[in-house]
């Protein structure tokens, strides 16, 4: 059994909404968003943060980036958004799993 909240999210123990979900990323609605659209991009694999990352992450560090965009511009934020990924105690990080936020009004 995981103690990681996302990854709870992941295997759907705790509840979230859903926004897109393929085999490598999972993509959900903030909680407590801090604008009209926020939400949080992650990897289905557990990875603790940006402090964690090698070469092999590459590729799926792309796509996290690239689906941010698409889901963006489908969430109507084609005007322009923020992206925000804390890292670790210094970077504000709150759950330890890599989580990129998109967030913007429309
Ligand atoms: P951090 O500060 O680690 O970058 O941000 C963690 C984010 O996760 C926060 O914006 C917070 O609102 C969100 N969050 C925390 N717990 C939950 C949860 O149970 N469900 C969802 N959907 N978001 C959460
Ligand atoms: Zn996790």
């Amino acid at each position: 059994m995981t103690e990681c909240l996302f990854c709870k999210i992941i295997e759907k123990t705790i509840p979230s909404t859903i926004i897109y979900e393929d085999s490598e990323i999972l993509v959900f609605n903030d909680i407590k968003p801090c604008a009209e659209v926020h939400f949080l991009l992650i990897p289905k694999r557990h990875i603790t943060n940006m402090l964690q990352l090698t070469e092999s992450d590459a590729e799926l560090m792309g796509l996290l980036m690239l689906k941010a965009n698409q889901l963006a511009i489908a969430q109507g934020l084609g005007n322009g958004y923020k992206t925000l990924i804390n890292t670790g105690v210094n970077g504000g990080q709150e759950v330890y799993h890599l989580h990129v936020h998109v967030f913007g009004n429309k």
